[in-house]
């Protein structure tokens, strides 16, 4: 059997909760890397959005294993699963573990053959470092205080949804954080061979820059 070591594209491993920095964190560790970057909560939210449109219902197993099953990565819309609505539904889809297996094949075909002739990828997500790259290079698992998060994400959402308040915000994290953490397949939950980055009080700046000071250490 050929021996493919010698190819082996770099894959580093962002997870963590929600809003917590992960995608800011991966998509510039990636761009200073010459890296290509997967958003893996891009995926999940597709597939929750595709059973939306469909009139079908996130909780419901059929409904959102036929959407994962159809799911064209190369066509999701990255403006229309942004929304509070895909985001509460993409962690229900999250939880069947029918989902899972169909979106665990793509991803790690994209972290061995990263687009782009890359010679790596970063990943973001809740499972990278645990269940899809368990082998991963680096891993960093990025986590905020509840406030923070909560506060960032109230940012993102307050121009398409101005009614929404920063306490609506944190509710809809803690709960997508427990279920996330609770769910039997695949939980958020820290790679014990992950380091730690709390970016707290951290600017984007600081954040991106100790990720990539803990990158160039391994
Ligand atoms: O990262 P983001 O918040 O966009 O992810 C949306 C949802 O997708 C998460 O709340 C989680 O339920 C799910 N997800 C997951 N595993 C991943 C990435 C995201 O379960 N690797």
């Amino acid at each position: 059997m050929a021996d493919d070591t010698a190819t082996r594209s770099l894959v580093i491993a962002i997870d963590g909760p929600a809003a917590a920095g992960k995608g800011t964190i991966a998509r510039n560790v990636a761009e200073v890397l010459n890296l290509a970057y997967l958003d893996t909560g891009s995926l999940y939210r597709a597939v929750a959005h595709a059973v939306i449109c469909a009139d079908g219902n996130p909780a419901d197993e059929t409904d959102a294993v036929t959407a994962a099953k159809t799911l064209d990565v190369d066509a999701i819309d990255p403006v229309a699963i942004r929304t509070r609505e895909v985001g509460a539904a993409a962690s229900l889809v999250a939880a069947k573990p029918a989902v899972r297996a169909e979106l665990l094949e793509t991803q790690r075909r994209i972290a061995k053959h990263p687009p782009k002739g890359k010679a790596g990828v970063v990943m973001d997500g809740r499972d990278i470092g645990t269940v899809v790259c368990p082998d991963a290079d680096v891993k960093l698992f990025v986590t905020a205080s509840d406030d923070a998060r909560a506060h960032r994400r109230w940012l993102e959402l307050k121009g398409n949804t101005p009614d929404l308040t920063p306490q609506e915000v944190l509710e809809d994290l803690r709960e997508r954080d427990r279920r996330d953490s609770e769910r039997a397949a695949s939980p958020l939950v820290q790679a014990p061979d992950a380091t730690l980055l709390d970016t707290t009080n951290l600017s984007i700046e600081a954040a991106i820059q100790a990720a990539l000071d803990i990158v160039g250490r391994r």
